[in-house]
């Protein structure tokens, strides 16, 4: 048994998190569970005899931070974007749609990998920059929030871990450039992890599902729900958030998933204006008359009925 064996613990939640990743795929990592402060051995680089075996038949998972930047740097529209370089799926708890990375059919070759490298590197996905770390987030039942903690992907291609060179994984996600990426994807990943944790069985009248992929994938879309509806009738927002809102495609996902999980989870962060609750009960009572009254007049039209029929 290897030291990391020994120190690793095996994670057990690692098979049900990553469901949706082929067992094929998920038989070559091996996770070992590691803090931000412990070392790896790796070093990857053009010309290394593994060079690009990491960019095929994998589950990459796009965070929406990853398709804003990659949406940016190849000049696409939302749709285009999905339509060529995504694949929906989606999460086996929870059942949150996400989009991964539309692998070739034939070669199972990443569309962004060339024989050079990697075509969109200095914008490449988050799960792209933690390779050969992989980062899960467990649920603290007992705590608010959450804890992030990493783990060791060991696949038998990848030479890098013969590599001499040492890294402490918070100097390896800082190197990588990782932490922008997920402080942007804070929402996203808390909406998952809560939805996980509380099951199918938070009711609410949205199609959750729906909401989430548009908030997740497309800004343009997001954008109009917000300002060619009642939305800032119905809510209360700064208007220096509106404003930001506006042309800010960063402010506006953190918005969204921000009001999705004031929706889902009712922790408030986006409040329901005072006067739509007013007038939201207001319409309530209206049709409570209105509902009461149509009963009185069905009873007093079956009373005359039946009134009728004894006369006769
Ligand atoms: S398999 Fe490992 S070492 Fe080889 S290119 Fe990919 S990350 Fe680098
Ligand atoms: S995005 Fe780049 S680094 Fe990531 S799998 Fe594709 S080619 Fe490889």
């Amino acid at each position: 048994m290897s030291d990391q064996d020994k120190k690793g613990t095996t994670m057990d939640a690692f098979d049900e998190e990553y469901a949706f990743v082929s067992r094929e795929v998920r038989n070559f990592i091996k996770p070992v569970r590691l803090g931000r402060k412990e070392t790896i051995k790796f070093r990857c680089y053009p010309g290394i005899s593994c060079f690009n075996a990491c960019c095929k038949d994998i589950d990459i998972i796009l965070t929406p931070y990853d398709m804003l930047r990659l949406r940016k740097r190849l000049d696409v529209t939302p749709e285009a974007f999905l339509y060529r370089y995504a694949k929906p799926s989606t999460l086996a708890k929870g059942q949150l749609p996400i989009a991964l990375i539309k692998m070739d059919k034939e070669t199972g070759i990443c569309p962004f990998n060339t024989p050079e490298g990697c075509t969109v590197y200095d914008d490449r996905p988050v799960a792209c920059r933690y390779y050969p770390v992989g980062m899960a987030l467990m649920h603290k039942q007992a705590e608010e929030g959450h804890e992030d903690f990493h783990f060791l992907i060991k696949e038998t291609f990848c030479k890098g871990h013969a590599e001499e060179n040492l890294w402490t994984v918070g100097a390896w996600r800082e190197d990588q450039g990782a932490d922008v990426y997920d402080s942007q994807n804070n929402g996203w990943m808390e909406i998952i992890i809560k939805r996980r944790s509380a099951g199918d069985g938070v009711a609410t009248g949205l199609p959750i599902s729906e909401f989430f992929y548009m908030v997740s994938t497309n800004p343009p879309e997001l954008r109009r729900f917000f300002f060619e509806s009642s939305f800032f009738k119905r809510y209360e927002v700064a208007e220096e958030t509106q404003e930001m809102m506006k042309d800010d495609d960063e402010a506006l996902i953190e918005f969204g998933f921000a009001w999705l999980k004031s929706v889902l989870f009712g922790d408030r962060h986006v409040k329901v204006r005072e006067d739509a609750i007013k007038e939201a009960e207001a319409r309530r009572k209206i049709r409570e008359v209105e509902i009461k009254a149509e009963l009185k007049r069905r009873i007093d039209a079956e009373a005359a009925k039946a009134e009728k029929k004894d006369d006769k």
